[in-house]
């Protein structure tokens, strides 16, 4: 690994607290700091649970005329919207890199994924919300038209995290908002500012309607939140996740939750070992490692092992480490969260304690800010805390397998199932493993690559979460289905079944469901 250029730090005076909706705090503020050297970008105002309630009101205010455009006017905003992000892309990657301490590189897959799901959701959301003719399963109701319609549930909540600050609060808004509903954002409060700025242009220079709005604060302003609003869509930690979940349970509001994971490669001794050395640096190391579905552990069989280790070291030492501005200059970039730095010290530690071999990092960086070197352990087992606890850090613990059968038995001995990777000479092979693999998803000789593609629902299985985001379930979950029955015939007065009850019209009726449900002309007719 190069050595890690850091900028010196500033101690520029914050600005004036700004907050989402441009009012006055009323329930104190807090610091946004630049995690490559922890100074204080500006202070941001906390909504309080009135002004919570007052920002979803004002989303449920405006939401029905946001509904009654239909898809045609809604998707003429999300296209200013994508286009007001083409043309202020390059501040927005700035603003991006300097909350989050991200490099240039991977600060600029936000804007990308937004772009790209902009379009898909506009072409896609009125096909896949559509509503759905069903074809009733006894031919007597087939006299209705029977169809499924899919309607916004209102208020939709949105409480993200601090990894990928606008693919998952505003990424997330764009399939509720075409479906129809207003959306309020709780940005993590790490990393709010691209976020507000990108409600603020909704609002203000788009001039598009107030359904697209942020509070800002930690837990208290979530609660509010989830009081508030029809819908919740949570990312972020199993723990933060159980506490939502219950939290919602009080109004009976529907969540999904998108939450942490401990995702598997497995490698097998046919495999591309060049490409799955590539693709681990990449899918352990992108973002610093801070990625939900980044690789967390890696199985490979014992006969390719040692040159796996040997080669996945060499490749690390390539990479660059520091704050590259916009020239493109590092791959690993800061860390966004200070205590996540100090977990994942601790559990690198912890393995070296246990008898692993770290052979590239396992170290802080030098001077201030929240940095940790891109680390390869080798040598670990099953039972280190490495292999067990989200590490959610630039760590690739390599672990070695007597066989496939093994590192299947190993992947799937996590309570966590978000995704996984496997990488095998033949692809066909890599999909009989893949479908063992207990996971929301997985990407045979290749890594997060589902997450681009937009049709496949991508969501975690046991501790990782419940629901999708993405695919045709990905925008449903922001619906609410109504069940419609039209006659498609002039009707009788009455029906059968309908009162009056007599032991003539029963005896008919029993005859008819007899006839209808048994199987064989003698059972039909009871003879
Ligand atoms: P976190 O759980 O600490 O915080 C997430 C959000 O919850 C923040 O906005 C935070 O302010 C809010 N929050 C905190 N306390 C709350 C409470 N009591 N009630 C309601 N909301 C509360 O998570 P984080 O540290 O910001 O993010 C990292 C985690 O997110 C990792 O576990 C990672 O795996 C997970 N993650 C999951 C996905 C996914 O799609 N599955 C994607 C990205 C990150």
């Amino acid at each position: 690994m190069e050595s890690a250029t850091h900028p010196e730090a500033t101690n520029e005076a914050p600005e004036t607290a700004i907050d989402g909706e441009g009012r006055f705090a009323a329930a104190g503020s807090f610091d946004v700091h630049r995690p490559v050297d922890g100074s204080v970008i500006r202070t941001v105002a906390i909504d309080s649970e009135a002004q919570v309630a007052e920002t979803v009101a004002r989303a449920r205010a405006a939401q029905p005329a946001w509904e009654a455009i239909g898809f045609d006017g809604r998707r003429r905003w999300m296209e200013e919207l994508r286009d007001w992000i083409l043309d202020n892309q390059d501040r927005l990657d700035s603003m991006m890199q300097e909350e989050t301490g991200k490099v240039r590189a991977d600060a600029t897959l936000e804007a990308f994924y937004c772009l790209d799901a902009i379009n898909y959701w506009v072409d896609q959301g009125p096909k896949l919300l559509a509503d759905e003719i069903v074809t009733p399963h006894v031919p007597l109701l087939r006299a209705k038209r029977s169809k499924i319609v899919y309607r916004p549930f209102g208020v939709v909540g949105l409480i993200s995290p601090w990894n990928f600050p606008v693919v998952l609060s505003v990424g997330d808004a764009l399939p509720a908002l075409v479906a129809g509903n207003a959306v309020v954002i709780k940005p993590s409060e790490l990393t709010p500012l691209t976020v507000i700025e990108l409600a603020r242009a909704w609002r203000e220079e788009i001039g598009a309607p107030e359904v697209l709005r942020v509070v800002n604060g930690g837990a208290e302003t979530a609660g509010a939140l989830i009081d508030g609003v029809d819908y919740l869509q949570f990312t972020g930690s199993e723990r933060t996740g159980r506490i939502v979940m219950k939290r919602a349970a009080e109004t009976l509001t529907p969540v999904s939750l998108e939450l942490g994971g401990k995702d598997p490669m497995i490698v097998t001794r046919d495999a591309d070992l060049d490409r799955a050395v590539n693709a681990t640096a990449w899918g352990g190391l992108v973002n610093s490692g801070q990625v939900c579905i980044g690789i967390e552990r890696v199985y490979v069989e014992e006969p390719v092992y040692d040159e796996f280790v040997d080669k996945l070291r060499a490749k690390v030492k390539t990479l660059r480490q520091g704050a590259d501005g916009d020239t493109y200059t590092a791959e690993i970039g800061a860390m966004t969260s200070p205590p996540q730095v100090e977990i994942v010290s601790e559990q690198v530690e912890d393995a070296r304690a246990s008898g692993a071999r770290v052979l590239i990092g396992g170290k802080r960086g030098d001077g201030p800010g929240d940095w940790y070197e891109p680390t390869v352990i080798a040598d670990v087992d099953q039972s280190m805390k490495v292999m067990r606890e989200e590490t959610f850090g630039p760590v690739i613990p390599v672990m070695k397998v007597a066989d496939v059968e093994q590192a299947i038995e190993f992947a799937n001995d996590t309570r966590y199932g978000l995704g996984s990777s496997v990488f095998a000479g033949d692809p066909a092979e890599g999909e009989r493993i893949a479908r063992r693999i207990e996971a929301g998803h997985c990407n045979v000789n290749d890594v997060l690559v589902n997450y681009n593609v937009l049709g496949l629902p991508m969501g975690g299985w046991k501790s990782s979460g419940i629901g999708v985001r993405h695919g045709a379930q990905g925008i449903r979950r922001f619906c609410r289905t109504e069940a419609l029955t039209v006659p498609r015939l002039p009707q009788a007065k009455s029906e059968p079944i309908w009162f009056p009850y007599s032991a003539r019209k029963r005896g008919a009726v029993r005859r008819l469901y007899r006839f209808l449900s048994a199987r064989g002309i003698r059972n039909r007719l009871g003879i």
